[in-house]
């Protein structure tokens, strides 16, 4: 039996995910950009299958949800309406003697346990008392201030500023007239988005946890303003729990976090983070928030627009509540990595294997001809790659000994494995190879389609 070790260090998940093309600091050589990445072949591919899990569960397989897909430039009125451009800061502290630049909550509670987002002249005494800098021992703090996490462009120099979106919400509210004039939606209903968000970050760290480029999975799901709301809303969070596992975490590895009264911005009825145990620690995946009816009444005063909703069966007309289950995509991302991620003794050496879900797993057949140097096996390698990759994200390789190619699939979390020797030449077999339990068993090459279907359905 092989003995598995997990992962503990964050340096081991991101020199894995470079030097097997998972994820890239990007524009390397040009000396890199902080703290932004690039997905790399099998990076595209992991990060489209947890796409795609996200769009069936919550979109393809729900009456009560459709999807939509807005800009990143939006209006900037939209961000006026929405509170983006007045408040939506972070708060950031200089050290003055090493010019590190800290969020001041995330450094106040690293040093003191104490929560104080939001309050910038606490944390100012806070720091100003003494307390020293991480990077360089001194305590010469600046004042704590609130630094803007919103990118801004112009279109033209006439019309002023417009922004990144920092959030795909906003195009859902914006959109939501065309939405309910176009389709016949009846309450409860949600609209789903996938797509960029941009926020300029004081500190991006932690790999793809935080950065200022990332991509958003969120859904705007609106209710009747009456409607016992509790239950609708622990049943997202378990669906929230539900998709983590799904893409391979573990359930002791996910614990909630509800946003205490007090730090709720004025609309919110309760906010509950579902937290992944990274190997920096428990951070946020995703974000479950009640946020009323702020948005939309916002939205349809800065407008001018009617937002609201017309129930036919009971003829009542109101402006909808909305519940907001949120998600990064790039933190599911590392997410699967990090669970995924496992190092194996094994009776004759050690492997590294990802044990990704089959469904996350970017490859999930490899095939190869047991010599590269008899073209009759590398024929018939070719032709069932050709077949299967049909309906099957498939890789070929011939390269070294089949031993080898193991090795190199495991690590890269392929499934299944298919061998062409020269008895597949004689009888039409091929070995097929199970990364988890390294069993082989030999399939018709006819059957292998099917085989397949069945295996990775
Ligand atoms: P955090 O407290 O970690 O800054 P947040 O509460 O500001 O996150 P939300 O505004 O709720 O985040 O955004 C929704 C989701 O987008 C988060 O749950 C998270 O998964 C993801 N996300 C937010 N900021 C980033 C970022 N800088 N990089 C990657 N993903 C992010």
């Amino acid at each position: 039996m092989a003995e598995e070790k997990k992962v503990t260090k964050m340096e081991d998940i991101v020199s894995f995910c470079k030097r097997r093309g998972f994820i890239f600091p990007t524009s390397e050589i040009y000396g890199g950009l902080a703290n932004s990445y690039s997905y790399g072949p099998y990076g595209t591919e992991l990060k489209n299958n947890i796409k795609k899990m996200w769009w069936k569960k919550f979109v393809q397989k729900r009456e009560d949800i459709i999807g939509m897909d807005g800009p990143i430039l939006l209006n900037t009125k939209l961000w006026e309406a929405s509170g983006h451009i007045s408040g939506f800061n972070d708060a950031s502290v200089d050290c003055k003697n090493c010019n590190k630049r800290f969020r001041a909550d995330h450094i106040v509670k690293e040093l003191t346990g104490e929560d104080m987002e939001g309050e910038l002249e606490k944390m100012t005494k806070t720091l100003q008392a003494g307390l020293k800098c991480p990077e360089c021992g001194k305590s010469d703090w600046t004042e704590v201030r609130n630094m803007s996490q919103m990118f801004q462009t112009e279109m033209n120099s006439v019309d002023g500023p417009i922004y990144l979106r920092p959030e795909t919400a906003g195009a859902i509210f914006s959109d939501y007239k065309n939405v309910i004039d176009s389709m016949r939606v009846k309450i409860p209903f949600g609209i789903a988005q996938i797509g960029k968000a941009f926020r300029n970050e004081i500190v991006a760290r932690n790999f793809i946890f935080r950065i200022r480029e990332f991509e958003q999975m969120e859904i705007e799901y609106f209710i009747e303003p009456e409607t016992k709301w509790e239950p609708l809303f622990e049943k997202w969070l378990d669906e929230q729990e539900e998709f983590a596992i799904s893409i391979g975490a573990k359930k002791e590895d996910l614990r909630r976090y509800e946003h205490p009264k007090a730090k709720l911005s004025h609309y919110s009825k309760k906010t509950i983070d579902t937290e992944y145990n990274f190997p920096f620690g428990f951070g946020e995946l995703f974000g479950l928030a009640h946020r009323g009816d702020f948005d939309l009444t916002q939205h349809s005063k800065f407008s001018g627009q009617k937002l609201d909703y017309f129930d036919a069966t009971t003829n009542k007309r109101y402006t909808p509540h909305v519940l907001e289950p949120t998600v990064g995509l790039d933190r599911l991302i590392l997410t699967a990595i990090c669970a995924g991620y496992t190092e194996e003794k094994l009776e004759d050496g050690e492997r590294i294997v990802m044990k990704f879900p089959k469904a996350v797993a970017p490859i999930k057949v490899a095939v190869f001809p047991l010599m590269k140097n008899k073209p009759e096996l590398v024929a018939k390698a070719k032709e069932i790659f050709q077949n299967l990759s049909e309906d099957f994200m498939c890789e070929f390789d011939d390269n070294g000994n089949v031993g080898k190619r193991y090795r190199r699939q495991d690590e890269i979390g392929t499934p299944y494995c298919v061998t062409v020797d020269f008895d597949s030449l004689e009888d039409g077999t091929v070995t097929v190879r199970d990364r988890d339990t390294m069993q082989q068993e030999r399939i018709k090459i006819d059957e292998l389609g099917k085989y397949f279907g069945e295996k990775l359905k």
